[in-house]
Order: structure tokens, then sequence, then C-alpha cells
């Protein structure tokens, strides 16, 4: 291979980078026509992925957030497909027939590329576009959950189909894509399904109403004790006065045995973030409040009265006997 040449194959990589950035972009953009924004894109060598802070409510318009992408690749080949068309009556799809020495070979390989990126977003799998597109047009029908749970089973019958004819056809490339939509197949429905338990139970369906109350002056003896005794991991503190002043987080507990410091008292090493919730909230917001807030308990008050906590690991066990 010649040097230039190598510089081309770069160039047509650097082609193909801006494609797939471009792609992310229709899907950004139609996302913030329904009001959903874009955290950031990362591409990777996989292909692009536009993170968004939220999925739309409506399957519509996941639809059409979903589609956006593939036909943003869809309208970038199609277009330098005519152009070449037009301009040498024949256009020849064959990688084979791209003679790279030439500066206008750059933007009419362009052409393939993006159709192959607009055919490989549609298959009907995740984490691909089709796998939305799919999951998107049978939710109108039967709800989201449901709908998630066939794409992602159409999804693992065609990464069944790819592994099986990539090794028959010693397609590497093929069969590697089936074993990467194989792993990812179950990973959207036990997503999805988790968002619709948090986003349907509210904290007092799932909060303890019995619970450890830590005094200010209690030693981490004492805490440990408790800790192994009554099956709690997140403490509230309160003061002499009986008002919530801070939480003992398991991590604590933890770090307390690990470094022998029993005769610390919770006074000295307690995290002063106190987060309160009402019984009628959702799962959902709470949760979020916690992650943002690095909080591993929060306080259940109603008319003043504190009647129960709810925990890091109150929710993920409450979480992992539901998902089953
Ligand atoms: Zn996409």
């Amino acid at each position: 291979m010649k040097p230039w040449q190598s510089v081309a194959y770069g160039l047509v990589v650097l082609t193909m980078f801006v494609c797939v950035v471009l792609h992310e972009y229709g899907h950004a953009l139609t996302g913030r026509k329904f009001g959903v924004k874009t955290v950031d894109i990362l591409v990777s060598p996989i292909g692009g992925l536009a993170r968004m802070n939220k999925m739309p409510e409506k399957p519509i318009h996941e639809f059409y957030i979903s589609i956006a992408g593939p036909l943003v690749n869809l309208v970038i080949g199609s277009f330098i497909l005519l152009v070449f068309y037009l301009y040498n009556g024949k256009y020849s799809l064959d990688l084979n027939s791209f003679d790279l020495d030439k500066p206008t070979e750059f933007i009419r390989i362009l052409a393939p590329i993006n159709l192959t990126l607009f055919l490989f977003n549609l298959i009907p799998a995740f984490p691909m576009d089709g796998g939305r597109i799919l999951r998107s047009l049978l939710a109108s029908r039967i709800g989201k959950v449901k709908a998630t749970r066939i794409a992602s089973g159409v999804g693992k019958i065609l990464a069944v189909c790819f592994i099986i004819f990539g090794i028959f056809d010693e397609q590497v490339i093929l069969a590697l894509i089936g074993l990467f939509i194989f792993m990812m197949a179950g990973q959207e429905y036990d997503q999805t399904k988790i968002q619709a338990i948090i986003s349907n139970t509210k904290v007092g369906d799932i909060m303890r109403t019995s619970f450890t109350k830590l005094h200010l002056s209690d030693t981490y003896a004492t805490v440990i004790e408790k800790y192994h005794r009554a099956g709690e991991q997140n403490f509230l503190v309160f003061d002499s006065l009986g008002n919530l002043s801070g939480t003992v987080p398991e991590l604590y507990i933890k770090d307390t045995i690990k470094n022998n410091a029993e005769e610390k008292s919770v006074n000295q090493l307690m995290s002063s973030k106190i987060l309160r919730s009402e019984p009628d909230m959702f799962l959902r917001d709470v949760i979020e409040k916690m992650r943002n807030e690095g909080v591993a308990i929060a306080s259940v008050e109603q008319d003043g009265n504190i009647i129960g906590v709810l925990d890091r690991n109150g929710i993920e066990n409450f979480l992992r006997l539901k998902a089953e």
C-alpha cells in the first residue's frame, strides 16, 4: 500500500465518523422538538449514541426520534447517488469500483457508506434504532413493557440467525454483531420494566415503618450491633430534642468496621444531608433525588411526623423481587 493510500483510507474513516455524528444529530434535534434534551453524543467504533435525559413518553415521539437518525443517512446517501448519476449517467455501489486517487471519490464513497448505515440501523433489534422503531410501533397498541419484551425477543432471534449464518459463512463481523445484539437484547427490557415499576409505585407502598432511631451520642459500637442484628443498613440520626439531624449510610458503617474505629460517635461521623419524602410521592422521583444528592436513606413524613424510611437497599430488594 502506498503512503497516500493509507491517508486516503484514513480520510474515509473520518468522513464515516462525520456521517455517524450527523445521524446522532438527527435523533437529538428531533428529540428537542418533543421536549427531550440530549445530554451528550458519544461516538465509538461500533456507532454513535445520543444520550437523552429521559425517553419520550408517547410511542409516536419515540418513533420519530428513532427513525430520524437513519433517515439522515438515507438522505445523504441518496443525494450523492443522485448527483453522480445525473453527472455520469451511471453509478456503481460496488466498493471495489472506488479509485481513491481522485478527490471526488471521497464524496462518491459516502453513498454506499450512508446506505449501509441506514440499513444497519434499521435492523429491528436493540440497541439499534430499528429495535426502538419496532417497539414504538407495537407500544401504541399493547403498552411499552409488552412491546419491549416482543422487540427484545425479535432481536434475540435475529441475533441467533446472525451468529449461525456468520459461523457457517465465515463472516466473523456478522457473528460478532449477532453476539453483541444478543447480549444487549435483554438489557432494554429489564430497564423498561424497572422504569414502569418505579413510575407506578408510591413511597408509601414500600417504605419501612419500623426503623431504628440513632442518637448523636451513640457510638459506632451500638450502630454496628444494630446493623448486624436488625437487618437495617442505613439509619436516620436524631438530636436530643428528637429532630432529624443526619444519616448514617451503610458505607460509613463498613468503613468503621474495616478501620476498627468503633469508639467513634455518630456525631463525629455522619452525613448531614437530609432527604425528606412523602408517602404519595412516586418512587421514580425519590430515586432520582437520592441519586442526584448521593443520599442512601430518606425519611418519609406526613403532617410533620416521620412515619417511615426508604433506603437504597430496600429499593433494590423491592425491585429485585418485583422484576423477576
Ligand atoms: Zn441511531
